[in-house]
């Protein structure tokens, strides 16, 4: 496990239905691989850009499976 500094994501996010099946998985299957945190649609300078997260090689081995069975059943993303 790592621990990195990711990058926060402000604004609306880019919600469709892959990004929404992702996150339901992500505590569940990969809670360490490091997709950035969603910083709510409120952007403000004072906002901290970065965060601090565990990451491992695990989770993102996980990540990568879960993208491609995706994409498989529902076609490459656009
Ligand atoms: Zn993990």
């Amino acid at each position: 496990m790592e621990k990195k500094s990711l990058p926060i994501m402000y604004g609306l996010p880019d919600f469709n239905e892959r990004t929404r099946a992702r996150g339901a998985a992500t505590g569940k299957r990969f809670p360490h691989a490091g997709i950035p945190l969603e910083g709510g649609c409120l952007v403000d300078a004072k906002n901290p850009k970065e965060a601090l997260m565990l990451v491992c090689a695990e989770c993102q081995r996980e990540l990568r499976e879960w993208n491609e069975a995706y994409d498989k059943e529902h076609g490459a993303p656009r």
